[in-house]
């Protein structure tokens, strides 16, 4: 049976596989196709960007014998195989080229953006934050996260932190997408510690962010790999999706796949909680006669 291909199946953040990234499995096709089968509209592939010292690379790769450059190359061969594919699936998929970016070194990662953007001429970029002070939020440990909001003034001015975060990578990078807008919450849910993220202060920071990210014109995604991880929502929640709403934030969808059965994970899901938040449209890339441009579709 052909998948129903309705215009509003996006996703624009995910296609992460195991021959470009150490945490995912699975080759970058067999995402594609199984992007294929799930009836995507536009799929767009966003790889992470390379950490570029040392002291950023995850607990494994060192002993994989992995070094920076590793991590370069591997990036250097995303890039021109996501290419590839995506003219090689065009009759049957929209593909877009692009890439997850980091916020490391915190003093240069605007350059470093600007440098991979430019040389490989990607279609657009995944604004995400995974680390604060140069710590890594989501895959540190508890007490490595606890020892940052420690040294931060608690948790709630982590929060706060984080989101002034978000908000100065957007002014700094104009990412197409914004990742994972509330990431911070997965660690502080594990810990049962999310009302520390939730108090008037963070919401006064959470909607300074958003209005930083209307001003750019960036897609919040609603970030499916939330469920995946066990929060009772995926990113944003669902507070921060009516407020967006209401300011005129535009929202699109991502699946943040890391390998095939992955692909399609919660898009469903994903637009009923778009729906019962206030948000009617997704918004999305797609390609006209060669060039990348901004497009929507009703979610109704
Ligand atoms: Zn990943
Ligand atoms: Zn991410």
């Amino acid at each position: 049976m052909e998948p129903n291909r309705s215009a509003w199946k996006i996703s624009l953040h995910g296609g992460h596989s195991g021959e470009f990234c150490e945490h995912a499995e699975g080759s970058l096709r067999d995402i594609l196709e199984s992007a294929v089968q799930v009836g995507y509209h536009v799929f767009g592939v966003a790889e992470h960007m390379p950490r570029v010292e040392e002291r950023f690379l995850y607990g494994k790769e060192p002993a994989m014998g992995w070094t920076a450059q590793t991590l370069e190359q591997i990036f250097d061969r995303y890039a021109h195989t996501i290419r590839a594919l995506s003219e090689e699936f065009a009759d049957r998929l929209t593909v877009m080229c692009g890439f997850e970016i980091e916020v490391i070194p915190q003093d240069r990662y605007q350059q470093l953006i600007t440098h991979y953007r430019n040389h490989y001429g990607f279609d657009y970029i995944v604004g995400s934050v995974h680390y604060l002070n140069d710590t890594l939020i989501d895959g540190s440990s508890d007490e490595t996260f606890l020892e940052l909001a420690e040294q931060l003034g608690g948790l709630e001015c982590l929060a706060v932190a984080y989101y002034q975060k978000v908000a100065e990578m957007a002014q700094a990078v104009r990412p197409e997408v914004i990742g994972h807008l509330d990431l911070v919450r997965l660690r502080t849910h594990r810990l049962g510690m999310t009302e520390a993220i939730e108090t008037p202060r963070v919401r006064q920071a959470v909607e300074q962010t958003l209005e930083v990210i209307r001003s750019v014109d960036a897609f919040v995604e609603v970030n499916t790999a939330g469920w995946r991880k066990g929060l009772p929502e995926p990113y944003p929640a669902s507070w921060i999706v009516q407020l967006g709403a209401r300011m005129g934030v535009k929202f699109c969808i991502g699946d943040d796949s890391h390998r095939p059965s992955q692909v399609g994970f919660g898009l469903e899901e994903a637009r009923a909680h778009l729906l019962s938040n206030g948000v009617k449209e997704v918004h999305f890339l797609t390609r006209q006669e060669g060039a990348v441009v901004k497009t929507r579709a009703s979610l109704e």
